[in-house]
């Protein structure tokens, strides 16, 4: 896979700009990386690369970013924290034009790998109401009742991802990401995940001096996060393997979001009151990924303690914050 034009879809985002990174390291020497965004907005800019801002929606547009690449990496959607996915469902479910047109453009230009950024928010909603999980495994995603809007976008796409695949011979590849977090992604703004919102509200009271933390939810709500690493590693796995249904790719560390706030607060050497807000958004009681599947065919598991990942998070968003004015915290 060292060879050949590589696609990176979302390439201004958190995994996407990861990714580009990655491969720079790894010697890829033809890439196009490709946002939406303004480049100035990209959490990462790496040399050597072909950065292009493009909208994927646009057919026109995905024919463009994917023209001459052999690999396509869709990591590009509208989407965010349970607090964004739970307030615009129309916007994240729009995301089915980018891979929709993104896996026409690859069909077109005879791509030779096509991976798809799935998600745990496929699964259905009953294997998931109490905190005490069972690990999902990939056939609970059917019957089908995925989160509504993100869920079901992402789902309609892992489909349509196989039909390109059986009906047309393209390659595709899809993971099923459990929450992934790390330095050089969303913390502010609405768009954050748990771990990143964790770890700025847990800043914000260290750097106003104040001694409070709200918390969305009861705080028992159970999740493992996946970091970014171990994320990279999977993905590309999972792209040059012949794996061709969805498959987890996540951590099972499972902690509560209240053990995940200790964490943080230990990181930081804070102790904070704790309010918890029953009326946010708090996504589902319980998830984790049951890795037996992509164990039994990769022999992958993530290697970083949610402590050390978590630890390398929040000295990357203190650093953000420090530099900013205490009105923009
Ligand atoms: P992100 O929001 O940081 O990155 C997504 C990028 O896609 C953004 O930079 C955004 O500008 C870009 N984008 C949106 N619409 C676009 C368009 N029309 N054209 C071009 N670019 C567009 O998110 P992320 O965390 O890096 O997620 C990457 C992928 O992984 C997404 O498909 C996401 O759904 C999936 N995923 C992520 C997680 C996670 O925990 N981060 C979990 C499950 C699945």
């Amino acid at each position: 896979m060292n060879s050949g034009k590589v696609l990176v879809g979302g390439a201004g985002g958190f995994i996407g700009g990861h990714l580009v990174a990655d491969l720079v390291r790894k010697g890829h020497q033809d890439i196009r990386a490709v946002d939406l965004k303004p480049l100035h907005e990209w959490y990462q800019l790496s040399p050597g690369v072909e950065n292009l801002q493009l909208d994927l929606r646009d057919l026109a547009a995905c024919e463009q970013a994917t023209r001459g690449a052999l690999t396509v990496y869709n990591l590009a959607a509208d989407m965010g924290g349970m607090g964004f996915i739970e307030n615009n469902r129309a916007l994240c479910m729009l995301s089915v034009l980018i891979n929709t047109h993104l896996l026409m453009a690859a069909r077109k230009f005879e791509a030779k790998r096509f991976f798809f950024a799935s998600s745990a928010c496929v699964y259905a909603a009953e294997k998931q109401v109490s905190p005490e999980v069972v690990a999902l495994k990939e056939s609970d995603a059917y019957p089908a009742m995925p989160e509504d809007g993100y869920g079901w976008e992402k789902l309609f796409s892992e489909r349509m991802c196989r039909h390109f695949r059986e009906d047309f011979g393209l390659a595709t590849r899809v993971a099923r990401y459990h929450n992934v977090y790390g330095p050089d992604g969303t913390y502010d703004g609405g768009r954050e995940k748990a771990p990143a919102a964790v770890c700025r509200k847990v800043i914000q009271a260290k750097l106003a001096g104040t001694d409070e933390i709200e918390i969305w939810g009861d705080g028992n709500q159970t999740r493992s996060f996946m970091y970014i690493d171990d994320c990279l590693n999977g993905t590309k796995a999972i792209l040059a393997s012949d794996i061709l249904e969805p498959i987890n790719l996540g951590s099972n560390e499972l902690v509560t979001i209240n053990q995940l706030v200790d964490l943080v607060e230990e990181i930081a050497g804070s102790k904070l009151k704790r309010t918890y807000n029953l009326k946010a958004p708090k996504g589902v009681n319980g998830r984790n990924s049951d890795n037996a599947l992509i164990q039994s065919y990769l022999g992958w598991q993530p290697s970083t303690r949610l402590r050390d990942g978590l630890e390398k998070t929040y000295r990357w968003i203190y650093d953000q914050m420090k530099k900013r004015t205490p009105k923009e915290n």
